[in-house]
């Protein structure tokens, strides 16, 4: 007899299915269903599994009676109503594990390629300009690294940092972090963070409290000219912020995975005309864009479904 119905409303790794199936659910794909249908035809699913495609809100979970579990393939919980599902017993989990590393190598390697100013370079060259003095690079060794929220990726970013001999610096007051596993961070208020850093990357979720936390008074609050690196969300940044801080020298550089212009599907930008920080930033040759795809990689794919299926299987024991 099956354990319950569980539906897919966005695809991901095969492995999750295969392995629910095994363990004697039975999962039902619902990529093409929209949330109206689902809501007007729920089939008693005991859970569902979702990315990103839709916010699971009040209007949601009403119809969704008998509902156990809801599965985030992904860390940000920001589009699920997490205390309206805790309220009605509704468990909801994530896999931040399954892509924390896939997000600090590419914070890794956007701010690199920021400070050695690898985008510029490789575009110049190709059109056949050499320029060795405009392109100097910017070294990481001596300087400070400010991580903001030391969870899985802030952590995860510290850790490829350790071969780099810069000093870090984060900022979490939901957290006490241990000196045995981070012998080289160092946990200070967020003052010590404005006063000394170099370089500051976000690892915040998206919350009331940290929606545009990064703001002009946060970036004015700074002693020296930083570097800036967001995987998090863009909401958390106040674009127009960051761009008048670029346009002051406040503010050298900006790796930008993620942008407050974003969908809630996070697959475009919306739909509406780009405004103006956006095209400041496109036409800035001091910023490194990309789509949302720090944490998309071949092997979190993978591993994402591996968490979600060990998260589900031990609920259901
Ligand atoms: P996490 O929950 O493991 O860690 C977040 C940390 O932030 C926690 O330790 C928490 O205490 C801290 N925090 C919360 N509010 C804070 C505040 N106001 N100031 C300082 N610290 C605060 O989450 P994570 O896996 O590290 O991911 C962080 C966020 O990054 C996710 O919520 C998600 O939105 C985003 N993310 C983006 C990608 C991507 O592809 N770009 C991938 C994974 C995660």
């Amino acid at each position: 007899m099956s354990k319950g119905n569980i539906l897919f409303i966005d695809t991901v790794h095969p492995y999750l299915q295969e392995a629910l199936q095994q363990h004697g659910f039975t999962c039902v794909d619902g990529y093409h269903l929209s949330k109206a249908e689902i809501c007007s035809d729920w089939k008693a699913y005991i859970g569902i599994v979702i990315r990103s495609r839709f916010k699971i809100d009040q209007e949601f979970l009403n119809a969704a009676s008998g509902l156990k579990f809801i599965a985030r393939a992904g860390a940000g919980m920001e589009n699920i109503d997490v205390s309206k599902a805790i309220s009605m017993g509704v468990m909801c989990l994530n896999a931040p594990e399954g892509n924390r590393n896939a997000v600090a190598e590419q914070a890794m390697g956007m701010l690199l390629a920021l400070n050695n100013h690898l985008l510029r370079a490789d575009r110049e060259v190709r059109e056949d300009i050499w320029l060795r003095e405009e392109n100097r690079g910017w070294e990481l060794e001596g300087k400070t690294i400010g991580i903001i929220g030391f969870g899985n990726t802030g952590s995860a970013f510290a850790k490829k940092l350790t071969g780099f001999d810069a000093h870090v610096l984060t900022y979490d007051p939901y957290l006490q972090i241990s000196p045995d596993d981070f012998p080289h961070v160092r946990q200070s208020d967020i003052i010590e963070l404005f006063d000394h850093c170099d370089v500051l990357s976000m690892h915040v979720p998206l919350t009331e409290e940290t929606r545009y936390m990064v703001n002009d008074d946060f970036l004015n609050s700074f002693k020296k000219p930083i570097r800036f690196i967001n995987t998090s969300r863009g909401k958390v940044v106040d674009t127009g912020a960051l761009v008048r801080a670029m346009e002051s020298g406040r503010v050298l550089g900006a790796a930008l995975d993620v942008i407050e212009y974003e969908s809630v599907s996070f697959e475009n930008l919306d739909n509406s005309e780009l405004p103006e920080p956006m095209r400041y930033l496109i036409n800035s040759d001091r910023t490194v864009l990309t789509p949302h795809i720090a944490g998309w990689t071949h092997e979190s794919h993978l591993k994402i479904s591996q968490v979600l299926a060990e998260k589900i299987i031990r609920l259901f024991q």
